[in-house]
């Protein structure tokens, strides 16, 4: 059976603060909407999308939605939700057979809820996931300040109702035009009720929240960082110190009678951060990216280097924070600390608060110790993206 998602995003809400409507708002660096799509693209029983957007966002809606493996359609919705709907069903392929339709503001819609509304609407012709009300229902009388109980409303036969809902075609045109003909209803299920269609429940999911009002967004947001796995990496260098070469740290050309050796600028600080980063995402080492035998690398910044590191582990991961440590006999790097930080925290394209550069010496030891190398220590801690 061909099973057509409808994502009904056409709301303008704006209700959440934000001066784009609430559906484009990110939750771990991606849109509410983008998720929601994707929930159904990767889903292995969806053949195509209808994706209903505010009229003046349809042209983007590609972009806003991103790369999909499935064919979806944009169309523009109506004043209501019942328009919105309509159109897109106005929209659909002839050849959808069944028709799941989803509030776009549930990004975390499982693929295990999507399949079971997909296996009873196709089984009963009608079928929505519902979770059992847990507190006790109350009918109230009276105004928002002065309310009253009217009547305690036993809670067995109560299902909070989610979406997907899921129609055969033939359902969910009676149920549309029910919606064209001026009936008002929240949800496409209550149409297909009142058309006089048996719509059956399955278990819903807890998780499948609908995104509605600031604390809800908050609540997704905290989730998703909680619920992504943090990476570290370490990184280490050490150039020798020669006559005649300027002393570059953090991209920061400290006063120095002495300077780093290296086919490079020698900058051990931007060596040592750019290794902690790729080593965290697991992408291998400095070397690897930006050989030193490659032309194209020869006389490139380390600054730079870095920020090209950064852009790679930042496709899959969010950079959290920086510590470097740079072990040096003289000149003492103290002064210049603030000004690295904040040209390695540009680099990474994170807040300078996110990176920590400290200074020590060697106590006289070893080759470090006798004013010959210069070395630095790093870790990086890095998210994966949800
Ligand atoms: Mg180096």
């Amino acid at each position: 059976m061909r099973v057509t998602a409808i994502i009904a995003a056409a709301g303008a809400g704006r209700r959440l603060g934000a001066t784009v409507p609430k559906q484009l708002l990110e939750i771990g660096g991606r849109s509410i909407l983008a998720r929601s799509v994707a929930a159904f693209d990767t889903h292995p029983s969806i053949s195509d999308l209808v994706v209903v957007l505010p009229a003046d966002l349809v042209a983007d809606g590609a972009v806003l939605v991103g790369r999909t493996s499935r064919p979806v359609r944009f169309v523009a919705g109506g004043a209501t939700r019942q328009q919105s709907v309509a159109n897109a069903f106005d929209a659909l392929d002839e050849g959808s057979e069944l028709i799941l339709v989803h509030d776009a503001a549930r990004p975390f819609v499982s693929a295990d809820v999507i399949a079971r509304t997909i296996a009873a609407a196709e089984a009963h012709g009608a079928a929505i996931p519902g979770i059992d009300a847990r507190d006790t229902v109350k009918r109230t009388v009276g105004s928002a300040d002065g309310r009253v109980v009217a009547e305690t409303v036993a809670r067995d036969a109560l299902v909070f109702a989610q979406t997907p809902q899921g129609f055969r075609r033939g359902i969910l045109a009676k149920a549309v035009a029910l919606g064209r003909s001026g009936n008002d209803a929240t949800d496409e299920a209550s149409l297909a009720e009142r058309a006089g269609f048996a719509v059956h429940v399955v278990e819903g999911d807890a998780a499948n929240v609908k995104i509605t009002t600031e604390e809800d967004l908050t609540r997704a947001r905290r989730r998703m960082e909680e619920g992504s796995l943090g990476r570290v990496g370490t990184g280490y260098d050490l150039h020798r110190l020669v006559d005649g070469r300027p002393l570059l740290l953090g991209g920061i050309t400290i006063p120095a009678p002495r300077g780093a050796m290296g086919h490079s600028d020698a900058d051990v600080v931007c060596h040592a951060a750019t290794d902690a980063i790729l080593g965290a995402a697991a992408l291998g080492d400095i070397g690897r990216h930006f050989p030193d035998t490659d032309p194209a690398w020869k006389g490139a910044s380390s600054l730079d280097l870095l920020a090209r590191a950064a852009k790679m582990a930042g496709e899959r991961h969010v950079i959290v924070n920086v510590d470097v440590t740079v072990v040096l006999e003289q000149p003492k790097i103290g002064p210049h600390l603030a000004a690295m930080q904040a040209s390695v925290a540009g680099a990474i394209g994170i807040e300078p608060g996110r990176v920590s550069i400290k200074a020590k010496t060697n106590e006289g030891l070893d080759a470090v110790g006798r004013g010959e190398a210069i070395a630095a220590h790093a870790v990086a801690l890095l998210k994966e993206r949800p």
